[in-house]
């Protein structure tokens, strides 16, 4: 049996290092390592796109989440 966990990307060339998603994170799954924010807790991760939502560069991204919404 495969389990497939999807984790948040990040993208290390438009990453800033603003530190934004790191004080968003609800679960302290991201540490700033090197200049660059990174997933340093995965197991801690809750999947819940506060940081894709709140990085102002959209260095992250969620794969294959479904948004439900009215404004689709
Ligand atoms: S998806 Fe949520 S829990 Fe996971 S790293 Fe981003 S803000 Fe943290
Ligand atoms: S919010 Fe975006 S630019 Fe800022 S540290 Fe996180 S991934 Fe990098």
């Amino acid at each position: 049996m495969v389990e497939e966990i999807w984790m948040p990307q990040i993208d290390k060339e438009l990453c800033t290092g603003c530190n934004d998603c790191i004080v968003t994170c609800p679960t302290d799954a991201l540490e700033l390592v090197s200049g660059t924010a990174v997933l340093t807790n995965p197991a801690a991760c809750n999947y819940c796109a506060e940081c894709e939502t709140i990085c102002p560069v959209e260095a992250i991204a969620l794969p294959y989440q479904i948004v439900l919404g009215s404004d689709l």
